[in-house]
């Protein structure tokens, strides 16, 4: 009999130091095998349970496996429902747009309309960029610093990260950085400066075809930009023919509260991209939503093999379906959201508010504990006490929590007991000892 843990002998991960490629990341960071999944717990090959505060990196905003997407799908497959379909006129895409038109897009009165591009983030933002580029016939693109938008090419030159943009073992071009809210001080509008850039002949700043900004950094390291300063960036953007292009990949879908992170702004971005949490079941699926007046591709001009991930409608269409027909999941993100806030507040203050400080919105926060090392060991220890963590920022500095927002008030507390015990352990000693709650 062959162990099934062990097909290449050594230890359980051989098969995946045998025969997957050293670009492998997450798995690093927990060196388990995982078998199977369901709300916000993972559990591993050998039936031990974790907490779930990574979840696909806000992938999986309805948890693992939500029953009410699950059947859905399950009942699609079925029936030999059509899996791929090319671009074709399809059901399941019929349905899906139905769905978002009447749930999501008319109570907005927002004039979208949705293109299906490959189904990464990535996809999306290059698909972002060209319609931008074409339609204003400019080339330039405003990014911000620690801005991430993805790692194909285009959307790498948005990306600020250099161990990304080192990778790409070429010129990356077509993009200006400029500051992002706050990056200079409090003291200092980033947003006056990008005004007086694009206003001055001689600033050398290319007119830009698009100014393209995430709500909240995700991965920069959940540096949250002022409503304030969005609106001003939108209508500076619009004073000097710029499109504006929201990244919601990741802040969108719930995970600030509202659908759209840029509500809460009042913003109508002209082109809006979406990936990871649209489908809800973690099929792949990325949406470019683009102005009505905007559109002006020409067809098949961005295309792609997989433009319609029919699994993916299905499950998207059941999301929205289930979870956005009233505010109420909106309300117990603000809810949760607060919670996640008070307690990493808490821990910040408790343990040295000069070594670790809580930040984000939403049910997008974490703690900046200003070292790559200090985090990675807190989120090392985290997970030998059963709890899935990533770190975030330039230096990967900042702990990043993501829990599903369906999640359960007493899970989420117990999720942050652990974080603060993994904190109190690591950074806590010199401070404190005696206050750190019995766990270990
Ligand atoms: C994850 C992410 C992307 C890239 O999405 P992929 O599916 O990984 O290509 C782009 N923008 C933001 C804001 C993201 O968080």
């Amino acid at each position: 009999m062959t162990d099934r843990s062990a097909p290449y002998g050594g230890d359980e991960f051989a098969t995946f130091n045998h025969l997957e490629s050293e670009v492998r990341s997450y798995a690093r960071s927990f060196p388990v095998v995982f078998a199977r999944a369901q709300g916000a717990q993972l559990f591993a090959r050998d039936g031990t349970a974790y907490l779930d505060f990574l979840m696909g990196c806000s992938s999986l905003n309805y948890g693992h496996n939500p029953p009410e997407l699950k059947s859905a799908l399950a009942d699609y497959i079925a029936s030999d429902g059509i899996t791929h379909g090319l671009d074709l006129y399809n059901e399941a895409k019929e349905s899906f747009l139905r769905g978002f038109h009447e749930t999501i897009l008319r109570p907005r009165q927002l004039d979208y309309v949705v293109q299906f591009p490959g189904p990464t983030g990535a996809n999306a933002v290059e698909a972002a960029l060209k319609l931008a580029r074409k339609i204003t016939g400019r080339s330039n693109i405003i990014a911000f610093t620690n801005g991430f938008h993805g790692v194909s090419l285009g959307a790498l030159s948005c990306t600020g990260s250099r161990y990304h943009r080192a990778a790409a073992g070429q010129l990356l071009g077509g993009v200006t950085r400029l500051p992002y809210d706050g990056y200079l001080g409090s003291s200092v509008d980033t947003a006056d400066y990008l005004d007086h850039l694009l206003s001055d002949a001689s600033s050398g700043v290319d007119a830009p075809a698009a100014v393209i900004v995430e709500t909240v950094q995700g991965e920069g390291g959940l540096n949250v930009a002022g409503t304030e300063w969005l609106r001003k960036v939108a209508v500076i953007a619009r004073r000097h023919g710029a499109l504006l292009i929201v990244d919601d990949i990741q802040a969108g879908v719930g995970r600030t509260d509202a659908f759209f992170s840029f509500e809460a702004a009042g913003l109508r971005p002209d082109i809006v991209t979406m990936a990871k949490s649209i489908s809800g079941y973690g099929l792949p699926m990325a949406l470019v939503l683009i102005d009505r007046q905007l559109d002006k591709w020409e067809p098949g001009e961005h295309n792609g093999t997989f433009r319609g991930n029919c699994h993916a409608f299905v499950t998207a269409r059941a999301a929205l379906e289930h979870f956005w027909r009233t505010d109420s999941l909106a309300a117990s993100v603000r809810e949760k959201g607060n919670l996640l806030k008070s307690r990493l507040d808490h821990i910040a203050q408790k343990y040295d508010p000069d070594r670790a400080s809580a930040k984000g919105r939403g049910m997008m926060r974490g703690i900046d504990l200003k070292s790559g090392q200090v985090a990675g060991q807190v989120i090392s220890t985290a997970f030998q006490n059963g709890l899935l963590l990533e770190a975030a920022g330039p230096k990967d500095e900042i702990v990043k929590c993501l829990p599903p927002l369906v999640i359960a008030e007493d899970q989420l507390s117990q999720g942050l007991d652990v974080l603060e015990d993994a904190i109190a352990s690591v950074i806590g000693s010199t401070r404190a000892c005696g206050s750190v709650r019995g766990k270990s």
